[in-house]
């Protein structure tokens, strides 16, 4: 048996990298996973059976993911999706004259869900009105993410801006670029490669709205770093279940939490209120704390929503 990772999804069919280099037309895109069907993804690690009289290998075994991106249906009707899996870093691209905070909250929880180290990649700066207004943004945006994700601020005309998002696509690592399209996500792998990457993937996808869209999935190496995966074409910022996410994406408001006085603390007028204290101080955003609310009770809802109707 051989091990490899999904670097590509052709048509649905895996290429499996070797550890020796080569890469490996798979002849199915599913594994028996504990007896059930798994679909591998791009990111999967798996064991390959190469039968003699065959030239495509078979994925014999999908190793246990470290990270997953999941896509799932807001309507509940569609089982969740794995969209790719292994990945140590999610960047979430925004274009900086125009970030909508209410999406890149969401796209927060979303990132965070998976594990993953997250960084807020705010693209064309060269479209702001003005330096200053760059600063103002990329504060309010700070303000919202917290102190523990990074936030960039890239251009596609200034190359060197790039280097910042190159330091975190680290030698060994694999990065995941999320974030609606047109936000300028293949302009920055490009930038990072250094050229541009020719779209081979192909993956035929129905979208939320039941259309079918082509989307590119395919791991890119940059050249002396990891490997980056533009994740095109990504729906479903619905909240469902996402409580995991939230705790992870504002796991500062959750720890000074666990420091209020009642247990229960909503963090709005209680005394003895940790939260509230932090951002007296100015160590807390009142927006990142506005978000933390407005999700939570959002959440709150979809599950006492489920409860009733189960
Ligand atoms: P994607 O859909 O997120 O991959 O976005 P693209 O990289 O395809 O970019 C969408 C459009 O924005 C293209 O027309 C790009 O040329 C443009 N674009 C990308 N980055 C920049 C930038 O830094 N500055 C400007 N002015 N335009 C950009
Ligand atoms: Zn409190």
């Amino acid at each position: 048996m051989l091990e490899g990772q999904v670097v590509k999804l052709d048509r649905g069919y895996p290429l499996v990298r070797t550890e020796a280099g080569d890469e490996l037309r798979c002849k199915h895109a599913t594994a028996l996973v504990k007896g059930e069907k798994v679909r591998a993804v791009i990111g999967d690690r798996v064991l390959l059976d190469i039968p003699e009289a065959h030239d495509k290998a078979i994925i014999a075994e999908i190793l246990p993911r470290k990270t997953e991106f999941v896509r799932k249906d807001p309507t509940e009707r569609a089982l969740p999706q794995v969209l790719a899996a292994n990945f140590d870093t999610v960047l979430i691209a925004q274009p900086i004259a125009d970030v909508n905070l209410r999406r890149l909250e969401r796209e927060l929880v979303l990132a965070h869900e998976t594990g993953a180290d997250v960084a807020v990649i705010l693209t064309k700066a060269d479209l702001a009105e003005s330096d200053e207004d760059i600063e103002r943004i990329a504060r309010k945006v700070g303000d919202l993410v917290g102190a523990r994700d990074r936030v960039l601020v890239v251009s596609a005309e200034e190359p060197e801006s790039i280097d910042a998002v190159r330091d975190l696509v680290a030698p060994g690592t694999t990065t995941v670029l999320i974030g609606k399209s047109g936000v300028g996500k293949s302009s920055l792998v490009n930038l990072l490669v250094g050229c541009e990457v020719q779209e081979t993937a192909e993956v035929r996808e129905v979208d939320g709205k039941g259309r079918h869209t082509t989307v590119s999935r395919e791991m890119i190496d940059v050249p002396g770093g990891g490997c980056v995966v533009d994740m095109p074409g990504v729906r479903g910022l619905g909240l469902w279940d996402a409580e995991s996410g939230i705790e992870a994406a504002f796991s500062d408001i959750e720890e000074l939490a666990a420091s209020c006085k009642f247990r229960d603390c909503r963090h709005e007028a209680e005394p003895g209120c940790a939260v509230r204290r932090a951002v007296e101080k100015g160590e807390l955003s009142q927006s990142r704390l506005d978000s933390y609310h407005a999700l939570r009770s959002e959440t709150n809802e979809i599950r006492e929503r489920r409860e009733e109707a189960s």
